[in-house]
């Protein structure tokens, strides 16, 4: 099955996960300050994180003006659109679906009046009882536009109407199970809610007076801010008039911070819970060289994600490291093709081989995944075309045999090359001379202890229950 192509660094991305989405929000008491500018920029920032559609909402403290539409931040503002949307506060929002199609009523922030004016909501996260609050809330008289889990927070929060903002925040957010590092916004009012187990980021910064909450700490450097801290697992963040305060959801018994927003989904500039993203990719790198048993001439990333990885591989292997893939950053978005041969083209298009350093030579290649195994076996087949003499395939993460219920479109299990195959069966499949996956013990060596991630898309350990009937896809499938 082609699914939708979306860019990141990625090549054919129906053999990709893909994350979900990039949430950014800045509070300014200045009545002249220019929310929209900076929210534009921050999610330029975050656009690895959803190309599907772009969203800014922002208030003048009295009103609030929305813009979102399909398609990426450049193309879904302009300078004229950015004047129009003046506020001194703001959210914004990347959006790549998770939940719901990529229907244009699906693209946020999403903005709603309630009992207590005009509320926006920006969500990053999968809810795993969104059907189950869905029609307890369709049963008690709300009306739904979209299929996100985004208006069913909403409608939570608008039912605590006799209740303080904190407090309605608290009780509507205490009712959802799963994922969640969301922003929400009133007239004057910036929140942000991280899940009690942290599985998405957030962090927070300063720009002057004005305070961000954003996805990732990359944001702050791109538009000069000061990063303060992580946003921790169960905290909700008010801004307003006041300032800024924290209040705690219930404590869980663990962390699950998903484990791949260190193997690709995050920016390598990004820190995330304290922990360089670049630094323990290349430190998965160390990992995995010490695994690595063969010999070759030199060492290449996929472009962008394994660059970080291959450098620590070189660094303990002693191989070289050399640049045997070019990506073609200006690409942007290809549309689905529908015959094979355009397919191909398309991984040409977007990435080509360095001839002069691969020919004749033994390549180690690094990449971070290997979902169907498809991407891997076009990669591999460029490269001997190249002139490689040898093709060793290492991946930075450990086989891929569960799929996601907390934000990530993963594939239904049976589509996912390592629940049903041995890793030699996976190697022929993508026809390389060998095939190395790092290991959990090497994963964790190179970053936080198990109990503070969610690891489940390599040993099934889900750390938070799946309830809902909305995952029968998956658990059908799975049979
Ligand atoms: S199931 Fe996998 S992709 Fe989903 S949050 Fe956990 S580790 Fe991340």
């Amino acid at each position: 099955m082609i699914k939708n192509e979306a860019v990141r660094d990625h090549l054919i991305l129906e053999d990709q996960q893909e994350e979900a989405c990039g949430v950014f929000g800045i509070y300014s008491n200045d009545p002249d300050f220019e929310a929209a500018t900076l929210t534009y920029l921050g999610l330029y920032a975050l656009q690895h994180r959803g190309q599907e559609s772009a969203g800014i909402v922002v208030s003048d403290g009295q009103h609030l003006a929305v813009h979102k539409n399909l398609g990426l931040v450049s193309h879904v503002f302009n300078r004229d659109i950015l004047e129009q949307l003046k506020g001194r506060i703001g959210i914004g929002h990347v959006r790549y679906s998770t939940t719901g199609s990529s229907l244009f009523a699906n693209a946020q922030p999403l903005a709603a009046r309630c009992s207590r004016g005009m509320m926006a909501v920006a969500h990053n996260g999968n809810l795993v009882n969104t059907e189950s609050l869905r029609i307890r809330l369709q049963n008690e008289g709300s009306v739904f536009q979209t299929t996100t889990d985004t208006e069913v927070i909403i409608n939570l929060i608008a039912r605590h109407s006799r209740d303080s903002l904190p407090n309605a925040i608290i009780k509507a957010t205490a009712e959802l199970k799963g994922s969640y590092s969301s922003l929400i916004m009133t007239k004057d009012t910036l929140i942000g809610v991280r899940d009690p187990y942290g599985v998405r980021p957030m962090c927070l910064g300063k720009l002057s007076n004005a305070y961000i909450l954003a996805s990732e700490s990359c944001v702050f450097s791109s538009i000069g801010a000061r990063f303060i801290r992580d946003v921790e697992p169960g905290e909700i963040i008010f801004i307003d008039n006041d300032g800024v305060r924290s209040y705690h959801l219930p404590k869980v018994n663990r962390r699950a911070l998903c484990v791949f927003e260190y193997i690709y989904f995050a920016r390598p500039d990004s820190n995330i819970d304290g922990i360089n993203v670049h630094l323990a990719r290349k430190a998965m790198g160390n990992e995995l060289a010490k695994l690595f048993k063969g010999e070759a001439d030199v060492v290449i990333p996929v472009p962008d994600t394994g660059v970080s990885t291959a450098v620590g591989f070189a660094e303990t292997s002693g191989i070289p490291y050399d640049i045997g893939l070019i990506k073609n950053t200006y690409v942007g978005r290809t549309f689905i093709q529908p015959h094979q041969e355009l397919r191909d083209l398309g991984v040409r298009i977007k990435l080509n081989p360095v001839e002069s350093v691969l020919r004749g030579k033994r390549v180690v290649i690094i990449d971070d995944t290997i979902v169907r195994g498809t991407t891997s076996g076009k990669i591999i087949h460029l490269l001997r075309d190249a002139g490689a003499k040898e093709v060793h395939m290492c991946v930075s993460a450990p086989p891929i045999t569960h799929p996601c219920y907390y934000g990530i479109d993963t594939s239904v299990r049976k589509e996912l090359i390592a629940s049903s195959h041995s890793i030699e069966e996976i190697r022929r499949y993508i026809g390389a001379d060998s095939l190395t996956y790092l290991n959990m013990e090497g994963l964790l060596q190179a970053m936080v202890p198990k109990e503070e991630l969610c690891l489940a898309c390599f040993n099934g350990e889900y750390p938070i229950e799946i309830q809902d009937e909305h995952n029968d896809k998956y658990l059908l499938e799975e049979r």
